[in-house]
């Protein structure tokens, strides 16, 4: 489904500093038609920093020695979720290295706690993992997988080390979709050794796959990483191929990531919301831990509840009572959609 079948041109990317007001305006009316002036609200919280790849963006590539590693402890990330979440968060995402045993003896039981305890949607972002523990997974009662392809350009993907290949990465998440998730992705704008060519073709790609939603976040140099020396992918891309995404899938949900406060804290994130976010993410990790998850910089600009409230204030948007999985599950009963593989 794309608006007026909308073919993004490199043009589209291309434009900074505000350049693209124009195509930004369009993107926001796009979602507010569709959502109307509610924004989903979910909190993160980072289960585990181990992680067994080695992509050359990353913080937590496991060659980055200079990181203490931990596994959260279920019950104290339980009390958390349980007894003291911000009341306007209708989801939680476990996100994690590549570690399927943090997977398991940390997300699968806090998932069968929050079932128990909490209405809280599940989203998980836990990397490509064996069949079986997906499902486990799902019968503990995540119903979201989020799983990022990072380039849709094979030879890109193979080069910066992304998990296995773009091929199978593809593969998992559309056998997700088949087996009942609803499934999210994501990619990187500004990556180094990309190109404007290459993020039309991310954007295609995506929305050709069997997504529910998908984020764009802005490449950050990380130290400690391959690509520590590179310059940044700049906010302007990222929220050229957010607006992108947006025309193209007007019905996904599509983030404010945070990263989109490198450099302009605070402010980036608010021209995602005028950009056609429709999501925004609390960072729940404690304190203690939050330092050793480090994607890019360890001195991150963290969205707390009050900053999100702010920031949703001052562009007109209010946090959406209707929670994710409870969105995807009315999508399907109202259309009579399921999530198939489009191929
Ligand atoms: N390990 C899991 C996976 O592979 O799906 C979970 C997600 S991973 C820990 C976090 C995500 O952050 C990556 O998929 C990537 O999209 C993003 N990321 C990592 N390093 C980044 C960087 N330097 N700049 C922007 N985004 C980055």
């Amino acid at each position: 489904m794309t608006a007026g079948g909308f073919q993004p041109t490199p043009g589209d990317l291309l434009g900074l500093d505000g350049e693209q007001t124009e195509l930004h305006a369009r993107a926001a009316q796009a979602a507010r038609e569709r959502f109307g002036r509610e924004v989903f609200v979910r909190g993160v919280v980072e289960v585990s920093n181990y992680c067994r790849e080695n992509c050359h963006y990353c913080g937590m590539r496991r060659d980055n020695r200079s990181l203490d590693r931990y596994r959260a402890e279920v019950d104290r990330l339980a009390d958390l979720l349980i007894h003291h979440r911000p009341a306007s968060m209708t989801d939680v995402n476990l996100q994690a290295g590549e570690d399927p045993v943090g997977a398991r003896e940390v997300a699968l039981p806090l998932i069968r706690l929050l079932r128990r305890h909490t209405p809280l949607g599940v989203s998980v972002c836990l990397g490509t993992l064996d069949h079986p523990l997906y499902e486990a997974l799902r019968e503990a009662g995540a119903e979201i997988y989020i799983l990022k392809f990072e380039t849709a350009d094979a030879g890109h993907y193979t080069r910066c080390e992304s998990p296995g290949t773009l091929a199978e990465r593809a593969k998992h998440i559309r056998q997700l979709a088949a087996t009942g998730w609803f499934v999210s992705s994501g990619f990187i704008a500004g990556l180094p050794g990309g190109d404007v060519e290459g993020l039309l073709q991310s954007a295609r790609f995506a929305a050709d796959l069997p997504l529910r939603g998908c984020s764009v976040s802005p490449f950050v140099p990380g130290p400690h990483t391959p690509f520590a020396g590179e310059p940044t992918g700049g906010v302007d891309l990222a929220l050229n191929c957010m607006a992108i995404l947006r025309l193209l899938r007007p019905d996904w949900v599509i983030p404010a990531v945070s990263a989109l406060n490198i450099g302009e804290p605070g402010s980036g994130y608010r021209r995602g919301l005028r950009t056609g976010a429709n999501l925004v993410t609390i960072n729940l990790t404690p304190p203690d831990l939050r330092a050793d998850y480090v994607l890019y910089k360890p001195d991150r600009f963290i969205m707390t509840e009050e900053r999100i409230l702010r920031a949703l204030e001052a562009e007109g948007l209010a946090p959406s009572p209707t929670g994710l999985a409870e969105h995807f599950h009315h999508s399907v009963r109202e259309t009579g959609i399921i999530p198939v593989d489009p191929r």
